[in-house]
């Protein structure tokens, strides 16, 4: 049983077009495949981790302030 001869419009790659075929009737398997390369994923900051930097934020900002206003006798 022979399935139409297609050629990929990404890679230009001769293909068999096969009925169960997923993806675009015009691309090979290979470039049917969804984008594995989304958008880079940042990081995730935990609520714990944003609370405990903003504490340490706030701490250092104390002690600057303490510095400051422990120097002027
Ligand atoms: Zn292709």
């Amino acid at each position: 049983m022979a399935f139409p001869i297609k050629v990929c419009v990404v890679c230009s790659e001769e293909f068999e077009l096969r009925p169960n075929k997923t993806g675009f009737a015009n691309r090979c398997p290979s470039c049917s495949e969804p984008e594995s390369d989304g958008p880079a994923a940042e990081p995730a900051m935990s609520a714990f981790d944003r609370k405990a930097e903003a504490e340490a934020n706030e701490a250092r900002r104390k002690a600057i302030r303490d510095l400051l206003y422990r120097g002027d006798c």
